[in-house]
């Protein structure tokens, strides 16, 4: 089967987790340290922006709690958006409103994000749908100018930048993933950043039981008489990395340009052999100075055949899927029977190709072969059905 995702773990990892086991210190130390300075170079900011987690979800959960949001207000997300981040907000109490996307980039515009404001918003939690940066400057003097958060989900845009700025900085603050089926693997983690060094220092304090200082579990040397003390203030669970995870993130660092830069052979390739199968839109292009880390590749299949397509996919080994499934009809979430429109289209034709870096030249030959029968078949069957 040709996985959609699949992450790049392989014997430089494994040497580097060796190396963990052999220090003796598994937990959170100086491969962490390493692993937060260079994420920090990486985007272009100071190490004292950052501060990692266990996972992008649990760095979510924690923006909004930081963001002051709770129960009467209101944080607006996009429909086609991670669960995750709706339980977030759902779960500090709040109301998730959820706007309507770009029809063909599946990203919040300015002016969807203008229809979904309201006195009530706390905060917005934008997503970088695929890689993209979309209009995130925009969004961001908007949000500023109304005195609203923001918070983006970098999940999918570990490398996206727009004019060489890091998505993910341009707002108040951003998560990141680095679970298994994103572009930088951990195995699991995330990472979480803050405009403001304060609340870097409060979402680390938060991360670690809400305790008052660290150095009882780094490897420093305390010289107080009794080390042993420790002071709380606050209460808050544990949720931090170790060094393990880490050194694998560090190697991945290192492994990140070759990424990329296999990724962006494989769009390019997707590009320009899809571009002229009829019935199939293609991501529209970047405008300049936007780049895409290239974390999804997806398809918009008109003509009602998105999913017997994907059916054939599969039958001949090749795995595609949608990405994300629409939060405004999780009954649980309480939007009730509002339309969105361009996101209901959306959900209906798109269809995400296996993108990742281990993919073979093979692989994609097979995958465009397939796609290219499918679609023709499929097109015309449904052609006939309606004749
Ligand atoms: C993967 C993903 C997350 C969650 O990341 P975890 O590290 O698995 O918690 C959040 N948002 C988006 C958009 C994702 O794709």
């Amino acid at each position: 089967m040709i996985n959609i995702f699949q992450p790049s773990l392989g014997d430089a990892e494994l040497a580097a987790v060796a190396e963990v086991f052999r220090s003796n210190w598994l937990g959170r130390g100086a491969r962490t340290q390493e692993f937060e300075t260079r994420f920090a170079n990486h985007l272009g900011v100071g190490g004292e922006h950052v501060t990692s987690a266990n996972s992008c979800t649990e760095a979510t959960f924690l923006a909004v709690e930081l963001a002051g949001v709770g129960p009467g207000d209101e944080v607006v997300l996009p429909a086609v958006s991670f669960v995750g981040a709706a339980n977030a907000v759902a779960s500090a109490g709040a109301r998730p409103v959820f706007c309507d996307v770009d029809p063909r980039t599946l990203n919040v515009r300015v002016t969807d994000l203008e229809k979904a404001l309201t006195p009530r918003t706390k905060a917005v939690l934008l997503l970088h749908y695929g890689g993209y940066p979309g209009e995130v400057e925009q969004i961001a003097e908007v949000c500023e100018d109304r005195g609203v958060l923001l918070i983006e989900d970098a999940a999918c845009a570990v490398a996206s930048s727009v004019d060489g700025r890091a998505c993910g900085t341009f707002g108040d603050m951003g998560v990141w993933s680095f679970d298994h089926g994103k572009v930088v693997v951990t195995v699991d983690g995330g990472m979480f950043y803050a405009k403001d060094p304060d609340m870097v220092a409060a979402a680390a304090k938060r991360l670690y039981f809400g305790l008052e200082q660290f150095s009882g579990f780094s490897q420093a040397q305390r010289t107080d008489a009794r080390w042993w003390d420790f002071e709380v203030s606050s209460f808050s669970r544990r949720s931090i990395t170790n060094d393990v995870l880490a050194a694998i993130g560090c190697v991945q660092m290192d492994r990140l340009p070759g990424f990329l830069r296999r990724r962006q052979e494989i769009v390019t390739r997707y590009h320009k052999d899809l571009a002229d199968l009829p019935g199939v839109l293609l991501p529209p292009p970047l405008p300049p100075g936007h780049v895409s880390s290239n974390y999804l590749y997806w398809l918009q299949i008109d003509g009602g055949i998105r999913d017997v397509v994907a059916k054939d996919l599969y039958e001949n080994g090749i795995y595609t899927t949608f990405r994300y499934p629409l939060l405004h009809r999780v009954a649980a979430y309480g939007a009730g029977d509002v339309r969105l429109p361009n996101a209901e289209r959306a959900a209906e034709m798109t269809l995400c190709l296996p993108l990742h870096q281990a993919l073979t030249d093979e692989d994609v030959d097979h995958t465009i072969s397939v796609l290219h029968d499918a679609v023709t078949s499929r097109l015309a069957g449904a052609r006939k059905a309606q004749s």
